[in-house]
């Protein structure tokens, strides 16, 4: 049993205690064996079997197990998906004339019965995603509720302005609805994520035909379940369980999609494009991958970068896409920082995800494990130095363990492909204005960032880098309000804050011509 009390023991707290001030009030209570309540394609505010009758496992990766099989919807469950979507969006439906606020309640209810059910959820996600219950209980759960509510307060606030036009005319703009938003999301933050993209697309007034990840369908099935019981009306939330290159790839493709967000790889993300672009020019709005830098300077305070770093890159399981896996680390410094950095890393605790003392829990599947341990492979045998870890963890589930390169170069495969793991790439520098090129030399530029006291060159760095976020001092610290996305091949658009509002409205002008006498 989690007590409050080991858990502000825990060795992340200064990052974990920004998103654990609702937590601290309450005990977290992790429930191992979970009831399945849906396993189903969602649509209409029912629970269907998919159209072709077929059924995926879900698997535990803890134990490898299965834990039980999903509905597995494709094309014909998304074409049905999509009209019961546009019906909900049709002109003078429940939906669209119901009041802005009453959309913004809607939300707010959906995120008081996430917190009803907070522990089921966070157990839930433990079971199928792998991540530590404390942890999905502390920040994932934390982080979602808080963007439900964020949008909700959006739901009627995002309107238009009036604009005066050739003296005898007004203009004023509308902020309308784009209309059915097709959603992808992945695996690594799945109740996040769908928090991320249901949470502005409804407050803006739209419908939506949401994929879930085929490695972590469940968490998403239940709140699917929550929008139902919080009053959304039929056919403005779909869910649809199912593989990307069937019920993904219909959804990118589908004539009557009017949008696509979609999170993942930057391989998939060049495929949703290329849909959009094949079929109706739908808009698009992609969250990609990333390679993302991490600087350390001689000045920083060493043992909270070392102790930041080691965060920013093992943080679930390494399966973030802002993952820090290029640590660069000032020549003054350098010798000492890998010295601790191994330390810690040796130090991390893995195993069992419901247990409150491990840090770390299991890879989500064995693909994911087996590419991680090819990467290591490839490490190894291009002559980085591996220094801590580079095993499989155990016989049983995908557990792999904490793992720290050193010695490593540009050139080498750990220090230029997304790993999606626990594997640590530390590299030494010396001139700053090199540095800089080093590290925008990438194809990703999702997120940096810099550890020093100098407010020069935390300046100079944050300007320099190109990335979409960048953290001085400090690692993945997100907010519902602050914008989040990717420069170059890490994604399209922002998500997040006012900005992520944008994915979600058409901008209408309406002009009226204005009588210049009274007739
Ligand atoms: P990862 O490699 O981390 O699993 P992916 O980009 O493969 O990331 O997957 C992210 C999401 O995209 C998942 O929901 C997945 O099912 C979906 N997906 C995969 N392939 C396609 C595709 N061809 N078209 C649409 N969606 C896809």
């Amino acid at each position: 049993m989690l007590s409050s009390a080991r858990f502000i023991g825990w060795s992340f707290r200064q990052n974990l205690g920004r998103y654990a001030r609702y937590s601290y009030s309450t005990v977290a209570k992790p429930q191992p064996n979970p009831d399945i309540y849906h396993n189903q394609v969602f649509i209409n505010n029912e629970w269907h079997d998919a159209v072709s009758g077929k059924t995926f496992p879900t698997v535990n990766p803890s134990t490898g197990d299965i834990i039980c099989h999903v509905a597995e919807g494709d094309k014909a469950d998304v074409d049905i998906a999509v009209n019961a979507a546009k019906e909900a969006f049709r002109f003078g439906s429940p939906w669209r004339t119901m009041d802005a606020s009453n959309r913004g309640e809607l939300l707010n209810r959906l995120a008081d019965l996430i917190e009803r059910d907070r522990d089921y959820l966070a157990s839930l996600e433990t079971l199928d995603n792998g991540k530590p219950f404390h942890i999905a209980h502390a920040a994932d759960l934390d982080l979602t509720i808080k963007c439900y509510r964020y949008y909700a307060g959006w739901a009627d606030k995002n309107h238009g302005k009036t604009i005066p036009v050739n003296g005898d005319y007004l203009s004023f703009t509308r902020h309308e609805p784009v209309g059915v938003c097709g959603q992808i999301i992945p695996w690594n933050f799945p109740l996040l994520m769908q928090a991320w993209k249901l949470g502005p697309a409804l407050a803006m007034g739209n419908v939506v035909v949401m994929k879930l990840a085929e490695q972590t369908p469940l968490t998403g099935l239940y709140i699917a379940g929550l929008c139902k019981e919080a009053g959304f009306p039929p056919g403005v939330v779909n869910m649809i369980p199912g593989y990307g290159p069937t019920a993904g790839a219909a959804i990118a493709l589908h004539n009557d999609v009017d949008k696509v967000g979609f999170t993942g790889s930057t391989e998939i993300g060049k495929i949703i494009q290329k849909a959009a672009g094949d079929s109706n020019l739908k808009r698009v709005t992609l969250e990609l991958g990333g390679k993302s830098p991490l600087i350390v300077m001689n000045d920083a305070d060493l043992d909270y970068a070392v102790e930041q770093s080691h965060f920013a890159l093992f943080f679930n399981q390494g399966q973030c896409c802002t993952a820090a896996s290029r640590t660069y680390v000032e020549d003054g410094i350098y010798d000492e920082f890998v010295e601790r950095t191994i330390k810690r890393a040796e130090k991390r605790t893995i195993g069992d995800p419901f247990d409150s003392n491990n840090e770390q829990g299991p890879q989500v599947d064995k693909e994911q494990m087996d590419k991680i341990l090819d990467l290591i492979d490839s490490g190894k045998s291009e002559g980085a130095t591996l220094a801590a870890g580079g095993n499989r963890y155990g016989d049983k589930g995908y557990f792999v363990e904490p793992t720290v390169f050193t010695d490593v170069k540009e050139n080498m495969r750990i220090a230029k492909e997304e790993i999606f793991g626990p594997v640590m790439q530390v590299m030494k520098f010396s001139d700053k204005d090199e540095l800089v090129e080093r590290a925008n030399d990438s194809m990703y530029g999702l997120a940096a960032s810099i550890f020093t006291k100098d407010l020069d060159k935390a300046m100079m760095f944050s300007q320099s880098l190109r990335a979409g976020t960048v953290w001085v001092n400090c690692y993945d610290v997100f907010q519902a309000a602050a914008p989040f996305g990717g420069y170059k091949m890490s994604g399209t658009g922002r998500e997040l804050g006012e900005y992520g509002l944008e994915n979600y409205t058409e901008v209408k002008t309406v002009t009226i011509k204005i009588p210049q006498k009274n007739s």
